[in-house]
């Protein structure tokens, strides 16, 4: 089969390679659409290395249909699936818990192991979802990435009539905002990136680029000096955790989405003074897979707006740099029978 490989630090081979032998409990899955993610981009640039030994098959936020399945189980060949990436352990002390997505030897497939930028991926049957016919492959690569943000909005606990500043306008902002909103919450979105914010525009969002306009001043205007109920830390930029303890009300909360791969320094005199919450929010559960998909399926998400590009396997290297320059794209998906 063909298969894109993660074969060093920004470098990206399309090849030929074998593919691999089905296990017992697994299907395998002809990869129909699979989208780069923000971690895809940090493997591709080297800071995931403590995890990721390539040669490496990345990828995770894809679509596609079973081709071969157990006798044993609930899916058949033909079926359309989405895949929730997060094979967890069952014994540490998280799962024991409950709380598997974030278990503590957690192999996130297409990170920790292989993924879906290829002709074929090989997944756990106990960790797929069908896709309703009435979504199409860019909508159903699309779910793995809402299922994040209905992730997010669950954790920060969005009440109708809250207003919220989303800090990041790419594809988890946008759609953060866009899950938010559904939640009945007022939401702007703070990016820098010209074409994203057109793009969070044509989305029905008020913007703000803080490279202009001064963050913190805008939110007092808005909110009449009480500052926002909820920040979304979605950039992942040491500006963006600078300026969220700045803009958000007492008691507020703020969301933490966004990775930082370094710490970062962080106003903690404001958690002190405003009495805030800070919540972690990282993957989803499978109830948020279920969530995403039933608000694709209520044609909620504008999918032509946040997929800009579809691009055949070659090109996934220039996807990647793309991402890194901050060039006028937004979500870039790879068809992967190209
Ligand atoms: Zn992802
Ligand atoms: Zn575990």
């Amino acid at each position: 089969m063909k298969a894109c490989l993660f074969s060093g630090v920004e470098q990206m081979e399309v090849k030929e390679v074998d593919r691999p032998a089905r296990a017992e409990n697994e299907v395998t899955i002809e990869v129909a659409r699979a989208g780069l993610c923000g971690t895809d981009l940090h493997v591709y640039l080297g800071d995931m290395a403590h995890r990721v030994t390539p040669p490496r098959i990345l990828g995770h936020e894809m679509v596609g249909a079973i081709v071969e399945a157990p006798e044993e189980g609930d899916f058949r060949e033909g079926d359309r699936v989405v895949v929730e990436p997060t094979v967890f352990c069952g014994r540490c002390a998280a799962c024991r818990r409950g709380h598997t997505h974030v278990c503590q030897n957690l192999n996130f497939m297409g990170v920790d192991s292989t993924g879906a930028f290829a002709n074929y991926w090989n997944v756990p049957q106990d960790r797929l979802h069908k896709v309703p016919d009435t979504l199409d492959d860019v909508a159903g690569a699309l779910i793995e990435p809402l299922a994040v943000a209905v992730h997010d909005v669950r954790r920060a606990q969005v009440e109708v009539g809250d207003r919220a500043v989303v800090i990041g306008g790419g594809p988890i902002g946008l759609l953060v905002a866009i899950a938010a909103r559904l939640d009945g919450a007022d939401v702007i979105i703070s990016e820098v990136n010209p074409f994203r914010i057109g793009v969070a525009e044509s989305c029905g969002f008020d913007t703000v680029n803080p490279s202009e306009t001064n963050l913190v001043d805008h939110v007092n205007e808005w909110t009449d000096g009480a500052a926002a109920d909820l920040v979304f830390e979605v950039s992942g930029h040491p500006a963006g955790a600078e300026v969220m303890t700045e803009i958000v009300r007492v008691r507020g909360t703020i969301a933490l989405v966004g990775v930082h791969a370094e710490p970062v320094p962080v106003n903690l005199q404001q958690f002190f003074a405003r009495e805030l919450h800070l919540t972690g929010c990282r993957v989803y559960e499978s109830i948020d897979f279920e969530r995403a998909i039933r608000i694709a399926e209520a044609d909620h998400v504008p999918v032509d707006k946040i997929v800009t590009n579809v691009t055949p396997m070659e090109e996934i290297g220039w996807g990647f740099e793309q991402m890194k320059n901050g060039r006028d794209v937004m979500k870039v998906m790879i068809d992967c029978q190209s």
